[in-house]
């Protein structure tokens, strides 16, 4: 681990900050997929993921959303609330793509009749597995309150960032979100990115985010770069 750092994750550092209820947290150029075993380093990756998360978080906080954003330190980096995070990651689907069409055999693209919720472990070495709601309480990974919350406002930020994304031109096929306990609350922890979401183009379905990794088809950082330059244009309008 690097040192001075108080986790490491697969693409960000969080570091000490200068509170006791604060962090850093450092977005780094790492890409993985697969569970890590697909690994590599692509320069400029943590500036454009951080920059993007960065407008999407202040977007969510102003249409009421609380998050662990507290200012934008520098390229990479950002002063944090320190939440206790949630064990459980939580997927949002609006159409069949990834892991979702491999499971149930249903080709990518494919129109869903409502939002998907689903959740899962955040776990590396267990890879992540889905979970269902009393599987996640019996464990006390977190209470059904608490799932009830995340559930709310995974939905509430599915349409405000679908809506965001929509003026950009740009479809949001599914995305994952970690969550926090801060002061009594919840509150949206981690990151929203290219890393973490799948973007394609409205028009013509073309992949803008981490499947250009995932599939080898070249010119990830320009997909990345693609997307928030136009969703720059957006929330500048907004
Ligand atoms: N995702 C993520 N981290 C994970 C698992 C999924 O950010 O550990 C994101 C992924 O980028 C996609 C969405 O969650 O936007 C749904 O991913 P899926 O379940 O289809 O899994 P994958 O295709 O990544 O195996």
């Amino acid at each position: 681990m690097t040192s001075g750092a108080l986790y490491e994750g697969k693409s960000k550092t969080v570091y000490p900050g200068e509170r006791e209820d604060e962090c850093l947290i450092r977005f780094r150029d790492t890409a993985t997929a697969f569970n890590g075993e697909k690994k590599e380093e692509l320069q400029g990756k943590g500036r454009l993921n951080a920059e993007f998360s960065n407008l999407v978080f202040e977007f969510l906080a102003k249409n009421g959303v609380q998050t662990h954003l507290i200012k934008v330190v520098d390229e990479t980096s950002i002063l944090a609330k320190k939440a206790e995070i949630v064990m459980v990651e939580v997927v949002v689907r609006n159409l069949a793509a990834g892991s979702f069409s491999k499971k149930y055999g249903v080709p990518e693209g494919t129109a869903l009749r409502n939002t998907v919720l689903e959740f899962s472990l955040k776990s590396d070495e267990y890879g992540d597995p889905m979970m269902n709601e009393t599987q996640i309480t019996a464990l006390g990974l977190a209470a059904q309150a608490e799932l009830d919350e995340m559930s709310r406002q995974a939905l509430r930020i599915n349409g405000l960032l679908s809506g965001l994304l929509a003026r950009a031109g740009i479809k949001l096929v599914d995305f994952k979100l970690e969550f926090g306990r801060y002061q009594g609350g919840i509150i949206l922890c981690d990151e929203i990115t290219p890393d973490s979401c799948r973007f394609w183009d409205a028009g013509t379905h073309e992949k803008l985010d981490k499947d250009r990794f995932r599939l080898n088809l070249g010119g990830v950082l320009e997909g990345y770069q693609n997307v928030l330059g136009r969703v720059r244009d957006v929330v500048r309008q907004v």
